[in-house]
């Protein structure tokens, strides 16, 4: 029996501080970062889910948030699957307005294929006296046509689903696409592995325009806790934004942390790039080519992201001088 690999890209888009590093450690079991690391460049992450004759492997793009060090690189908005789109549900008014300034206009010119979610993280952080101020000031935006979910990335909730839901999506479309009999099913045996409902996904979707706040509420607040959640003082200082990475010290930020993620995500994102292309041997025929290209890209962009890590060590070592 031939086991294809499926690759999907998906990017995970948002101002700084939304939490999109939090979810992706969380995703892949990682643990939940005791403190603000500012993300530079990009940073790859893995997770796979095994069929009995298909291997899907979701490659998921975190994307530094902070322009003032992380500038928007085009490419990293091209050949993509799907992206979500985060906002902070403690503070969406910045968040969704970046989201509709910068992001959404960049994936509809460089993938516009790429199917889109909406996601409001931190929903540990909304007291229920809240949620009608958070429901108009997100209609107000009026950012329609995509699926909006709530997660928190501290407390898990919805997260996983969050994702099974992306893969589903993309298998359904690989379905309809019809270019291969043998993906026939497949979105049905991905649920069954993953020991999920349609309903259960369906449910994830909030309907923005007719919920109550009421309704919201008992949809966000946790059936159970599935971490032993710590909150600490820290956690109601409100995030500063980190606009010159020369000054960092000011913060109170630990300069060899962001020194050692940098180092690490580069030698994890070669990693990656190694594996998609040895992969590429697994690649149904008629597809080979197109991903053959596809890998080329993410090499290249990988090749700036390099120049950005290696100017931003650059910078941080230049800055320990000057202290
Ligand atoms: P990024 O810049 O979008 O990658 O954001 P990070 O993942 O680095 O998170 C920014 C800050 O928000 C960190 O201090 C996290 O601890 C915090 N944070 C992230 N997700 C959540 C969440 O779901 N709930 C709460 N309460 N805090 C979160
Ligand atoms: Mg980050």
């Amino acid at each position: 029996m031939i086991v294809s690999e499926i690759n999907i890209k998906l990017t995970i888009l948002g101002q700084w501080g939304v939490g999109k590093t939090s979810m992706v450690n969380t995703i892949v079991g990682k643990d939940f970062p005791s403190m603000y690391i500012p993300t530079i460049g990009s940073n790859i992450a893995r997770k796979e889910y095994r069929l009995t004759n298909n291997h899907i492997r979701l490659n998921i793009w975190d994307i530094g948030g902070q322009r003032s060090f992380n500038p928007l690189n085009p490419v990293f908005f091209s050949n993509l699957d799907s992206a979500l789109l985060l906002f902070d549900l403690n503070n969406p008014k910045e968040s969704l307005q970046e989201i509709k300034d910068t992001y959404l206009k960049n994936l509809a010119k460089y993938s516009p294929e790429c199917v889109i979610y909406l996601i409001g993280n931190k929903s540990d952080l909304v007291k229920p006296e809240d949620s009608e101020i958070l429901l108009n000031n997100i209609r107000k935006y009026q950012i329609q046509g995509f699926p909006i979910v709530f997660v928190s990335a501290k407390t898990q909730d919805n997260i996983t689903e969050l994702f099974t839901l992306v893969v589903y999506d993309f298998l359904k479309k690989l379905e309809k696409s019809g270019n291969e009999a043998q993906f026939q099913g497949i979105s049905k045996n991905f649920l069954t592995s993953v020991a999920k409902s349609e309903n259960q996904l369906d449910d994830l979707i909030i309907n923005i325009d007719e919920i109550d706040s009421n309704t919201l509420h008992n949809k966000i607040t946790p059936k159970f806790t599935k971490k032993n959640v710590k909150f600490t003082k820290n956690e109601f200082v409100p995030l500063k934004e980190i606009k010159d990475l020369k000054k960092i010290r000011e913060f109170d930020i630990d300069k060899n942390k962001i020194k050692e993620n940098i180092y690490s995500a580069f030698k994890n994102n070669l990693v990656v790039i190694s594996e998609l292309i040895s992969e590429l041997k697994k690649s149904p025929i008629n597809a080979l080519i197109e991903n053959i290209d596809k890998s080329l890209n993410d090499l290249s962009n990988l090749n700036k992201d390099f120049e950005l890590k290696l100017d931003s060590i650059l910078e941080l070592e230049k800055s320990d001088k000057n202290n």
